[in-house]
């Protein structure tokens, strides 16, 4: 398993999977998730306005994450997770490892080799980059995964640099 970083905009990721950084609601937002929808096209937020009517009346829970379509976005699926508002009163270390994990986890059975990753958590919900880059990291190098091809795909320098000091730290135990 290859895990890489790049500068840019997760939409233009030729990818199986792309994940999004939604909100419970999944009926968009802004942020990653406003891009993804604008660039996927409608079909997206048809079939995460049928995942309300079915399995998540009461919204995605934080931490979980569902798939659909990805549209027109060059792409064969978009991961939705719900990541949590940063909270400097509580640990939410968990449920933000938590995204990471679910989203492996689904795109593995839906038999992806590749999958962007957005820093979940980083944007509208605060949670500070450094740290945020930290859990990421270690999440996904703790998985046992079929996919191959792991990006995490960074919006502005600050947060690629954060992360590109978690990716240098060695994993721990070592
Ligand atoms: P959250 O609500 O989980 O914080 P946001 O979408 O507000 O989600 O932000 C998550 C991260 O995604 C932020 O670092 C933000 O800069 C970044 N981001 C915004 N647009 C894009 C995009 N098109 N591609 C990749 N990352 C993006």
């Amino acid at each position: 398993m290859g895990i890489r970083l790049v500068l840019g905009d997760i939409t233009e990721q030729r990818v199986d999977v792309v994940v999004n950084a939604a909100n419970s609601s999944l009926l968009g937002g802004g942020g990653v998730d406003g891009a993804i929808h604008r660039r996927g096209g409608p079909e997206i937020l048809a079939e995460c306005r049928a995942l309300r009517a079915s399995r998540y009346g009461g919204g995605l829970p934080t931490g979980q994450a569902v798939a659909t379509t990805a549209g027109r976005l060059p792409a064969r699926w978009v991961v939705h997770t719900v990541g949590p508002v940063y909270s400097a009163a509580e640990d939410r270390a968990d449920l933000l490892a938590s995204c990471y994990r679910e989203s492996l986890r689904l795109a593995e059975e839906l038999g992806a080799r590749s999958v962007a990753f957005p820093a979940v958590s980083t944007g509208v919900y605060r949670w500070p980059a450094e740290d945020a880059a930290r859990v990421a990291v270690r999440t996904v190098r703790g998985v046992t995964t079929t996919v191959c091809d792991i990006r995490f795909i960074l919006f502005s320098e600050a947060v690629y640099a954060a992360f590109d000091r978690a990716l240098a730290d060695p994993p721990s135990g070592e």
